[in-house]
């Protein structure tokens, strides 16, 4: 569910019209729904209203700071990869002991810089991390709060590149390694194991690879407690799908569901760390055609955005639908929407029927609120998009356009 909706044959986001938003900010623009955000973290919340809980959000999914403000508003922890993305749940407001670290590869600056802050609890992911941090706590002063990350080798029956729970993905250790990794927590006094974690992957689309790995996590548990380390928290990652074309993925409420009826009478804290499913259908990517093309096998829309805008479609072969800003009534045609950098995988859609729109209209690619502009860059030298965030009828310009000048203005002297 989200509020992008049409009236009077104008797309709009919430009270506003989408092409008021283009004609004031430019293109191409990102544009999210504060109701959808709000809408989606507080359904997910709810979700797991029977267990002890605490919701951590994905910063990379969505890492604008209006956005992280919003949901720390609402109570959200945030789950982040890098100290970058600790100085911006701080700077959103989030208490740190709301903030758990995850990724394989933090680097001692950042470990400190998360020590001195106070967070939850580090995902460890390797016994070299798990050294590291007890060595960074030592000289600090400080015990650091650890889980292991388990690859629980289940698949989650998504596209490679997110599948994280695989044996053969870089992510955390299997669950022999994780056991004497935990043997070996014990004995280092500078790190206290306070949890176990696991993520197995992104858009999952139905919940049973999570209960495999629950189930594995669990007995996992009770062999921790035959060697006396007894933890308060069941990190067990984000990765709910959403729909993008035909997907039904599960709703927060079947997952929250089977959880409780698994982990009740056990006395643990559950950590989630949900991202694309709570700011994947909360914002658009709206774009404005610059020419129309037809070769001999195709139809070309050029679009004022690219792969630098949206990378998902070239990097995962992933869908977004794309839509008129103000539908015609046109018969559709098969076109390739694409953008207007030098590669050809630089594209937005497929072999998608869209009406015969031509040079200045805006069309809007949806689904584009998570991993949209948080992987954006500047490649072709492109400034990066601009980002509103409309809350009813009042509209936040979240981050502004970039300039030329703003593409130079770290390079050099030389
Ligand atoms: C990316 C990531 C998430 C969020 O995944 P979604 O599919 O967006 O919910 C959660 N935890 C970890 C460790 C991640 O790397």
């Amino acid at each position: 569910m989200h509020y992008f909706d049409y009236r009077g044959g104008e797309l709009y986001a919430e009270e506003v019209k989408v092409s008021d938003l283009a004609a004031r900010f430019g293109t191409p623009l990102y544009i999210y729904s504060a109701a959808t955000f709000r809408r989606h973290f507080s359904a997910f919340d709810a979700a797991f209203e029977g267990l002890a809980h605490l919701s951590c959000y994905s910063v990379k999914a969505n890492s604008n700071i209006c956005v992280l403000r919003l949901l720390a508003e609402l109570g959200a922890g945030m789950d982040i990869v890098s100290g970058g993305e600790l100085h911006r749940a701080l700077a959103a407001g989030v208490a740190p002991r709301k903030i758990v670290y995850s990724g394989v590869g933090k680097r001692e600056a950042e470990i400190r810089f998360a020590l001195e802050t106070g967070i939850l609890m580090f995902n460890v992911e390797s016994f070299g991390e798990l050294e590291r941090i007890d060595a960074v706590a030592r000289e600090l002063g400080k015990t650091a709060r650890i889980s292991l990350r388990i690859n629980p080798d289940v698949d989650p029956k998504t596209h490679p590149y997110i599948s994280t729970g695989l044996q053969k993905n870089k992510f955390g250790l299997d669950i022999e390694a994780s056991f004497a990794a935990y043997q070996r927590a014990k004995e280092l006094p500078n790190v206290v194991p306070v949890g176990i974690d696991c993520h197995i992957g992104s858009q999952l689309t139905s919940i049973e690879p999570f209960l495999e790995a629950l189930t594995r996590i669990i007995t996992f548990n009770e062999r921790l407690k035959d060697i006396g380390i007894v933890i308060d928290y069941l990190d067990l990652g984000g990765g709910l799908g959403i729909p993008y074309d035909q997907e039904t993925p599960p709703h927060p409420a079947a997952y929250g569901q089977a959880l409780s009826e698994r982990l009740k009478g056990r006395s643990l804290t559950v950590i989630l760390e949900p991202g694309r499913v709570i700011a994947g259908n909360a914002g658009i990517l709206v774009s404005e055609v610059v020419y129309t093309k037809q070769t001999k096998s195709k139809n070309f829309v050029i679009v004022d955005a690219a792969m630098n805008d949206l990378v998902r479609p070239s990097l995962y072969q992933s869908f977004h639908a794309v839509r008129e800003v103000a539908p015609k009534g046109r018969q559709p045609v098969n076109v390739d929407v694409v953008g207007p950098i030098c590669e050809s995988g630089d594209f937005l859609a497929k072999d998608r029927d869209l009406a015969a729109v031509a040079p200045g209209e805006l069309v809007a690619l949806f689904s584009a609120g998570a991993y949209g502009f948080s992987m954006s860059s500047n490649y072709n030298s492109r400034p990066r998009a601009a980002e509103v965030i409309v809350d009813g009828d009042r509209v936040v310009l979240a981050r502004r356009r970039e300039t030329y000048d703003d593409l130079i203005a770290l390079e050099g002297p030389c």
